[in-house]
């Protein structure tokens, strides 16, 4: 009996042969996207990401002004005229800021179809008995409020816009990835504790899956990025020689992530190759937790 290839049922391509689709030419993505923390890092990487992927509009927001205008630039003479980028100074602990910034970046693009929050410090590793409430304080707040604030304007603007694509289960009318870290689901003491970012990354795994149950009926897919260890400058200066080896010991792939592939995970949370993530804590860790 000839073989009968199953059809595909639950996209645009409902109705024709999976087997003979024409290959993907198109983009994974459409739309506007925001980025907080999006100067240095994997902030930065997931700009260059979303945009080789289809965002043609991208707002690159960071702290630090000078830093955001300089990815901005950079990135549209490496990736093209045909890109928009609008940099701003955003501080994602304060509250009046995020709200104008939310507001200036519709003004300008229209609407938010893919925000990421990723703005964040290292916070002190020291264990609790020795950590001042200042650092505590700090960390909780730009690590963890910080996600809270951008996410609950995002949300706002979200709620009032129609999806990109109409009439499609894979696309939402908008979605928010929330920068974790493995850290997020476990401790470590391999290193030193880092308590207060253990218990912030923590807050915003919590806080993904919150959102994610309340929003998902509304068209809204929320989920987090758990990253392992990425070669940021950041981490460069941190982990060095014994320390940065001991690490690796812990990492089955026994290497630490590009920040190009954390921008590339982003890419598969926002776009419909993640279409039926909720909530999600989707760890790229390299293996550091599965042990
Ligand atoms: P990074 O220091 O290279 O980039 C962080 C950016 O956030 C900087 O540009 C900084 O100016 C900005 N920033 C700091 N405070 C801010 C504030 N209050 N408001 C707005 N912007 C602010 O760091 P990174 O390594 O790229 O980290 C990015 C995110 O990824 C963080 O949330 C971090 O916790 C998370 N993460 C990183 C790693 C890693 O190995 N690098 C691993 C897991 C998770």
């Amino acid at each position: 009996r000839q073989y009968q290839p199953r059809r595909s049922g639950c996209d645009e391509n409902d109705g024709k042969n999976v087997h003979m689709r024409k290959p993907i030419v198109r983009s994974l993505l459409k739309g506007v996207a925001f980025i907080t923390g999006a100067a240095s890092g994997i902030g930065k990487a997931t700009a260059y990401s979303l945009a080789r992927h289809g965002i043609t509009k991208l707002a690159i927001t960071d702290i630090n002004l000078a830093a955001a205008e300089k990815t901005a630039s950079t990135l549209k003479s490496d990736l093209g005229g045909h890109i928009h980028v609008l940099p701003l100074k955003l501080d994602v602990t304060n509250e009046q800021a995020v709200a104008e910034t939310v507001s200036t970046i519709v003004k300008e693009f229209g609407r938010i179809d893919v925000a990421v929050n990723n703005a964040g410090i290292g916070g002190p590793a020291v264990p609790s008995a020795d950590h001042p409430y200042e650092e505590w304080k700090k960390t909780l707040d730009i690590d963890l409020n910080g996600v809270w604030l951008t996410s609950r304007e995002e949300i706002r603007q979200m709620l009032k816009q129609e999806p990109l694509v109409p009439n499609s289960p894979r696309h939402p009318r908008g979605t928010i990835i929330n920068i974790a870290s493995m850290y997020g689901i476990v401790a470590t003491n391999l290193n030193t504790p880092v308590v207060s970012y253990t218990a912030a990354k923590h807050g915003v795994v919590g806080l993904t899956k919150a959102d994610a149950v309340a929003y998902a009926s509304r068209g809204i897919k929320i989920n987090a990025l758990c990253p392992g260890y990425v070669l940021t400058p950041l981490m460069q200066e941190h982990m060095k020689g014994e320390t940065m080896q001991k690490e690796l010991e812990k990492t089955p792939m026994g290497r630490m992530a590009t920040m190009e592939e954390m921008g590339d995970h982003v890419v598969m949370l926002a776009s419909p190759l993640g279409s039926f993530m909720c909530g999600a804590a989707l760890v790229a860790d390299g293996g550091f937790t599965i042990q």
